[in-house]
């Protein structure tokens, strides 16, 4: 149970339905009676805030349970399935678009590759089209809630736009909000990459209350970090952009436009490179080859990892987090994986290593789809959100 989360709830000791229903997120199902004892309503006025919550669909049954008077219970708990939303990935390489409900259940799923250096004008069209294609196949385009979009890079959070993507030159200052938002009539809500993958590993482990920092190592690099239930972007939306820290000694020319940048030694655009005189040509292809036992391959992504490693020791000690999540098509290979954590382990403040979980993403590349799916749900479900809908519901 996410502790810091129902500590502020109870702090608050709101009553609205909108919290109400942050109650049953946060503690689980309840009965009617469990749910009037713990907020601290009366009989009824918690039977019309149950009704307006039942309205919106933001209740389902969950069982019985047995209770003094005799007659068994109903258990409540709060409705994460009804609501749909429409989550895409976009990167350098390729976007991947998913239907979800606001579980994270992936209910119709496509990948679109993208052109090299490719531009919004020319890609966010056809993405909005497959998007669409996928809600009609899901058949829940009537119970579209939200839309939940991720690149990597920073993001103008206040303005719903791009900043300046070091590796998608196109990208800088493009709104995101309004290519989806206007088509389908629906809030859009935005996440850098690697921050959606922290809070896809954070949502896949059951929202622990320690803190988690996730990596993702595709094409390029990311971090991001995950505290008290809320991805931390920092002050200028930054927090996390490990890829472009630079590593001395190292004159590597990065994508950035810079030189010595761990991305330009370790990321998957330079494994890729680093392996081109044996053939490699594509991330499929080192995936295959680390797959095969492939020794230069093998022992290149190890090194990649080792170079990432060394950057998130500093990561680990600053953060002191519980979990580590490494995500990414070549983050999850396991020598990169090693590689990272041997670094990390001989690099980082002993007393931040301990009772340190160090693992894969248990989603694979599902995992930023499903941080996707989490922060639309955190977004949707929000008190302040499900009262509007309350109030105009009453009104
Ligand atoms: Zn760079």
């Amino acid at each position: 149970m996410p502790l810091e989360h129902s500590r502020n709830i109870a702090a608050t000791a709101a009553t609205s339905p909108g919290h109400i229903l942050a109650v049953l997120r946060a503690e689980g199902p309840m009965t009617r009676q469990e749910l009037q004892d713990r907020v601290g309503l009366s009989r009824v006025t918690m039977v019309e805030r149950l009704d307006l919550l039942q309205r919106l669909d933001l209740l389902r049954p969950s069982g019985h349970r047995a209770s003094s008077g005799g007659r068994p219970a109903e258990v409540l708990a709060a409705n994460d399935l009804g609501r749909t939303a429409l989550v895409a990935d976009i990167g350098q390489t390729h976007a991947t678009l998913a239907v979800v409900d606001l579980r994270g259940t992936i209910l119709g799923q496509a990948e679109q590759p993208l052109p090299a250096r490719h531009h919004p004008a020319e890609t966010l069209p056809p993405l909005l089209e497959l998007g669409r294609r996928l809600l009609a196949e899901s058949g829940r385009a009537d119970s579209l809630c939200a839309v939940g979009l991720s690149i990597p890079g920073q993001l103008d959070h206040e303005r719903g736009t791009t900043i300046a993507p070091p590796t998608m030159p196109g990208w800088t200052g493009v709104p995101l909000r309004e290519p989806f938002g206007d088509a389908l009539n629906v809030p859009v809500v935005l996440e850098n990459d690697a921050n959606a993958l922290a809070f896809g590993s954070y949502c896949a482990m059951g929202r622990p209350a320690a803190a988690l920092v996730g990596v993702k190592v595709g094409t390029g690099i990311g971090a991001g970090v995950v505290i008290s239930g809320r991805t931390h972007r920092g002050e200028t939306g930054c927090a996390g952009e490990i890829g472009h820290i630079r590593i001395e000694g190292n004159e590597e020319r990065c994508d950035c436009g810079r030189r010595g940048c761990v991305s330009a030694l370790a990321s998957g655009r330079a494994v890729i490179r680093r392996l081109r005189s044996s053939g490699v040509r594509s991330a499929a292809d080192v995936l295959r080859r680390v797959r095969d036992g492939d020794a230069e391959a093998v022992a290149t992504t190890a090194d990649a990892g080792r170079l990432v490693g060394t950057v998130l020791a500093t990561v680990v000690t600053i953060v002191n987090p519980r979990y580590v999540r490494v995500g990414g098509a070549i983050g999850v290979l396991p020598p990169f994986l090693e590689g990272l954590a041997e670094v990390v382990r001989a690099h980082a403040h002993t007393s931040a290593l301990d009772g340190l979980s160090i693992e894969a993403c248990a989603l694979g590349e599902n995992t930023t789809l499903a941080g996707l799916a989490g922060l639309v749900a955190d977004e949707m479900l929000s008190p302040a959100t499900v009262d509007a809908q309350a109030r105009a519901l009453a009104t």
